[in-house]
């Protein structure tokens, strides 16, 4: 996070490349800043609009990031950006000329220029309370519930202590020196007051500068305070009065330093984002794999038994809401244990991977499903198929398995590796088709009972169950 994670070297870059450019434009304006320009009270009001929006939802962003974190440092910086945004309110209300010769809220000459004064004591304020409290802060703090309830406090006194510094601003002429002469020029007062600002901005720079560790934030809030600084200089200290080049200038630094964190948060929230689309991509594709893992027998790659008993099921119901026949062959290795025994285990493992891949070759339809039963046995489901394809399947798969040509020198049923195929198929009968009934295992009892005449014929054969699979309405399991 912004907060807690150090600079890195292109925001380093940035950030230098921000303060040379605030050094630059102060360089050159601050010869000319006495030099009167144009009047233009409009250009007060679309700043400040511009101002207000900026800091407030800083401000806005830095109380999240203070709930986020559970840190009261981090809500004593947000305060100092509402703080800003709060008085720029009455700063540009009361400001002379924009919406009324004297400006409102009842004010005077005085009001605005000191309305100025108090948010720019205010805003570095909370920035010296935030960079003094942040180093000390335990890395959690209060629970979720208070922390809201604290930031609900932040806010308030926040909001409260703009109101009442507004109206020292425009009612306390009797206590508060005068600043301003006329409505345009500085008296000798401002320059003293200003200066004490400028300090308090410059030791509240020097506390950032301090604070250690140094996150990236608080490099952000260095130039804001640099930019802030020569903000001051020019508007109230280099320059004479309203409306000269040093009250122009100053505001683009103005803007700079209102705007410092705001830009810093936005691009801490694209590197997030960015973070969490890659996290997020890496979670997707570690889901797929392991359900990939999850689907496959880790043998021979094809589905395992989980998938088959699963599909089995799903085509069993399809098959009685269509009416349409499904068709299942169980296969089974002839003498396996013999070969086994011959061949060693790993032999054998390379013989099962060869024939699974000989009965994936043998179906066609992407419904049809090759699945390991288990040991060395497999299933293959032919979904919408009738028991004439289902026995020309099973032959073909009979025949791939034997074009394999393993050697098999303890078989009777052949000299290479052969397997037996048991098929059953079931057709609903019309009166259940649209019902849900019968179990999908009397398919595999079928299929089985088909296998097993297999083997006792002679094994490397196909034999078709003779009796319809049975099905029953009760008992029906999902
Ligand atoms: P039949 O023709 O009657 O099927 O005879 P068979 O020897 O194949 O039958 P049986 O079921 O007695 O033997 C199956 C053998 O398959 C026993 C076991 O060692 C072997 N087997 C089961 N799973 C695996 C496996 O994952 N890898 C290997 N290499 N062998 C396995
Ligand atoms: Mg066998
Ligand atoms: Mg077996």
């Amino acid at each position: 996070m912004l907060s807690t994670h150090a600079a890195g070297p292109r925001e380093r870059r940035l950030v230098s490349l921000v303060v040379i450019f605030s050094l630059l434009l102060f360089a050159i304006s601050v010869p000319y800043a006495k030099m009167p320009l144009p009047h233009i009270p409009a250009f007060v009001a679309v700043y400040d609009s511009a101002l207000f929006v900026v800091y407030l939802v800083t401000a806005v962003l830095l109380y999240g990031h203070g709930v986020t974190l559970r840190s009261s440092a981090m809500f004593l910086l947000a305060d100092g950006f509402l703080y800003a945004s709060a008085m720029i309110a009455p700063h540009l209300l009361t400001y002379p000329d924009v919406f009324s010769a004297e400006g409102l809220l009842g004010a005077n000459h005085q009001t605005t220029a000191w309305i100025f004064q108090f948010w720019h004591v205010g805003f570095p304020l909370c920035v010296i309370g935030y960079s003094l409290m942040m180093p000390k802060e335990c890395s959690k703090g209060p629970g979720i519930r208070s922390i809201f309830g604290s930031a609900g406090q932040h806010v308030s006194c926040t909001l409260l202590l703009a109101v009442l510094s507004t109206l020292l601003a425009i009612h306390g002429t009797n206590v508060l020196p005068d600043i301003m002469k006329g409505t345009f020029g500085y008296t000798h007062r401002m320059f003293w007051i200003v200066s004490a600002i400028w300090i308090l901005n410059g030791f509240a720079l020097y506390v950032l500068w301090r604070k250690t560790p140094r996150a990236a934030l608080d490099l952000w809030l260095i130039v804001t305070m640099v930019a802030w600084l020569l903000e001051v200089a020019l508007v109230a200290v280099f320059n004479a009065g309203r409306y000269d080049l040093g009250f122009y200038v100053g505001r683009v630094h103005g803007l700079l330093a209102a705007s410092m964190v705001l830009v810093a948060l936005v691009i801490e929230n694209g590197r997030l984002y960015a973070h969490l689309g890659r996290a997020h991509e890496r979670v997707r594709l570690k889901a797929s794999e392991l359900e990939r893992l999850n689907a496959t027998d880790a043998l021979t790659g094809i589905a395992n038994r989980r998938v088959f008993g699963e599909t089995l099921g799903r085509e069993w119901h399809r098959s009685l809401r269509s009416g349409r026949p499904l068709s299942l062959l169980m296969l089974d290795v002839d003498h396996f244990k013999p070969y086994n025994d011959t061949h060693g285990h790993l032999g054998g493992d390379d013989c099962l991977r060869g024939v699974a891949q000989a009965l994936a070759s043998c179906t066609r339809r992407a419904s049809d499903l090759v699945a390991r039963y288990g040991g060395e046995e497999f299933a293959i489901l032919l979904p919408d198929t009738g028991e004439s394809d289902a026995s020309a399947v099973a032959q073909s798969a009979c025949r791939a398995v034997l074009s394999l040509g393993i050697p098999h020198g303890k078989s009777s049923a052949h000299d290479c590796v052969t397997i037996s195929v048991g098929v059953a198929t079931f057709v609903p009968p019309p009166a259940f088709v649209g019902k849900l009934a019968g179990q999908p295992s009397s398919l595999i009892d079928a299929a089985d009972h088909a296998l097993y005449d297999a083997k006792q014929q002679g094994r490397n054969r196909v034999v078709v169950q003779v009796q319809p699979v049975s099905y029953h309405t009760s008992g029906f399991t999902r």
